[in-house]
């Protein structure tokens, strides 16, 4: 199973690491509140988690992404 990096909205500061941190330029920074990430760009790297001052970046299995 593909993984997906999820991101929480909550904790998320916007600041756009995890964008610049990631090759396939999933992710994109929804309206200056919260990072978003495209689930068909996202291959599950994990790159933007490690890159995410917040620790609020996990890459999961897809089936757990609700
Ligand atoms: S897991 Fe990889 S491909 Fe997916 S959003 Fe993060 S850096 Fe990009
Ligand atoms: S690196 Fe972390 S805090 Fe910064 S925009 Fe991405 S998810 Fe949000």
């Amino acid at each position: 199973m593909k993984k997906l990096a999820f991101v929480d909205q909550k904790t998320c500061v916007a600041c756009g690491v995890c964008m610049k941190a990631c090759p396939k330029g999933a992710i994109s920074i929804y309206r200056g509140c919260y990072a978003a990430v495209e689930e068909g760009k996202c291959v599950g790297c994990g790159l933007c988690a490690k890159a995410c001052p917040a620790g609020c970046i996990t890459v999961k299995e897809r089936s757990e992404v609700k």
